[in-house]
């Protein structure tokens, strides 16, 4: 398979068209054209996909033990390695992200591979003491069986490793569904898996719209769900999941508030608040899409802040110079376009962007400006949802208890950031935080051991870390009693 090839589905270990051989295609965002031509699966499709990991999962991968799961996970971390510039040129063209992030996601993606492969043949269980001297018991941590991944568009390959790397290192079989928006890179992936030498049947992908995720997520042979997307999605998967009794895990949307605090370093925290939204042009669950600033820095934050972000430099997300892409779809675009407009009706005070790009060098792509409000307030829109955007909401606080409670406002609470030189205020306030991460004199800075996911409505399930590996696995429990005595049976035995 290449650049120009159509794409084709993994199923069984075969690469095949859609039963209908119905196809759509991709878009270039930056240049606005298709330019990969990408299967839409089938129901009956799905259901081969379900089918074929079922059976590779009872017949012969539920047995293979954690040494070749490793052996095959860290093969499968160097084949993404060689050929990063490749995924990432790909990726890049695939959904705008700028090729400085995809390159860099490429390597984190190696490294969860690795990270966890160290796990797949050390998932003790233990003996546990029992009361009863006679008894003797242990737990196994056995594989959860099929696992269905879905995920959203904004960063195909390091979502879906978030799954699939302790997925294959608990010795789950997969079938995974990435977005119609972006699914190039995961279909490179699976040819890689297939190189590195996985069975047929172990990874399974079904590519197509949202109707492709629907059969998916409805399917009766799932062992566990794994989703990660926006929140009316989510709440179709687990019900999907709810009448099927599947288990569930849900990487939702966020609305994250980054705080200054008037201690802050703030040659640190200004860049920081730009990465926290405008890196990967807000498109990111983590966004730091909520600025709260301590009154006393108010002023100097947003003038600098203006300045750096009329700074940024937006361009073709291939060029390794370019700050910030276009927006991924036109969806998309409409949807950051309608938040703007509804900011400015609102009556947040426009900083700085507040529209399309209007460069001239820029004659095509879904390019958004750079753009940050001042003064807003939480009654407005901008301050609650997610806009998954360029778009940054900024609010002055005054203290302390304040800033927690304006944190904690939204329904969100997936990431957070604060920025100060007091170590108790940092450990005080990161208690208080109701959200998976919180990031102190630091943003958007991720490891492979470190877990990740929501509090509130931003999901629940934890990926990424030695966490990660809890959805795919179950714990049995062994009981034996070495007494060789029945006792009476009709009274309970303790
Ligand atoms: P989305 O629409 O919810 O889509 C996510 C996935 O679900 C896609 O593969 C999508 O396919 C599929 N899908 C669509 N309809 C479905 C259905 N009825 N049943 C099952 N699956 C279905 O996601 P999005 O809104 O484009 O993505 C952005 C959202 O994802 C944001 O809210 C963002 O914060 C969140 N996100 C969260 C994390 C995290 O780790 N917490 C990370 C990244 C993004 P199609 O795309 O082909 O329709």
């Amino acid at each position: 398979m290449n650049d120009t090839d159509p794409y084709r589905m993994l199923i069984d270990g075969k690469w095949v068209d859609g039963s209908t051989g119905e196809r759509f295609d991709s878009l270039d965002p930056y240049r606005q054209k298709p330019w990969a031509s990408i299967p839409q699966a089938s129901d009956s499709d799905v259901d081969h996909a379900v089918r074929s990991a079922r059976a590779a999962f009872e017949t012969t991968w539920r047995k293979t033990n954690g040494g070749e799961r490793a052996r095959l996970m860290l093969r499968l971390a160097d084949l993404i390695e060689a050929e990063a510039p490749r995924l990432a040129r790909l990726e890049t063209t695939d959904n705008g992200k700028v090729i400085r992030e995809t390159t860099r996601q490429m390597g984190f993606a190696a490294r969860n591979y690795r990270f966890l492969a160290g796990q797949a043949d050390k998932l003790y269980g233990q003996t546990i003491p029992l009361d009863n001297a006679d008894l003797f018991d242990f737990t196994l941590h056995e594989p959860a069986g099929v696992a269905a991944l879905l995920v959203a568009w904004n960063s195909p390959i390091q979502l879906l490793t978030n799954k699939l790397a302790p997925a294959l290192a608990a010795g789950c079989t997969v079938v995974i569904k990435p977005s119609e928006h972006a699914s190039v890179t995961t279909l490179e992936l699976a040819r890689l898996a297939e190189e590195a030498g996985y069975p047929p049947g172990v990874i399974n992908v079904v590519t197509g719209d949202g109707r492709v995720g629907a059969a998916l997520t409805a399917h009766d042979d799932l062992d566990l769900i794994s989703f990660t997307g926006g929140q009316r999605t989510g709440r179709l998967v687990a019900r999907a999941a709810a009448d099927n009794l599947v288990a569930v895990a849900l990487e939702l949307g966020g609305k994250s508030p980054n705080i200054v605090f008037a201690d802050a370093d703030l040659d640190a925290a200004i860049p920081g608040a730009l990465a926290g939204i405008f890196g990967a042009a807000g498109q990111t669950c983590i966004a730091g899409s909520r600025l709260l600033v301590e009154r006393p820095v108010y002023e100097e934050v947003l003038q600098q802040l203006g300045e750096r972000t009329a700074a940024i430099r937006l361009g073709d997300p291939l060029d390794p110079d370019t700050e910030m892409g276009p927006v991924a779809n036109q969806l998309q675009y409409d949807t950051i376009l309608d938040y703007i407009a509804a900011a400015k009706a609102d009556g947040a005070r426009l900083l700085t962007g507040g529209g399309p790009a209007d460069d001239p060098d820029l004659p095509t792509g879904y390019f958004v400006q750079p753009t940050v409000f001042a003064d807003v307030t939480g009654d407005m829109k901008v301050a609650s949802e997610e806009v998954f955007g360029p778009v940054l909401a900024v609010m002055p606080f005054d203290g302390e208890e304040e800033a927690i409670r304006i944190a904690n406002s939204t329904q969100y609470g997936l990431a957070s950031g604060l920025w100060t030189r007091s170590l108790s205020r940092a450990m005080r306030v990161a208690r208080e935080i109701r959200a998976g991460t919180v990031w102190i004199n630091t943003y958007r800075t991720n490891a492979a051991q470190a877990p990740f996911g929501g509090y509130k409505k931003s999901g629940f399930g934890r990926e990424r870390g030695l966490d990660s590996l809890h959805d795919y696995l179950r714990v049995k429990n062994v009981m034996a009693d070495l007494s060789e005595d029945v006792g009476d049976p009709f009274a309970m035995r303790v």
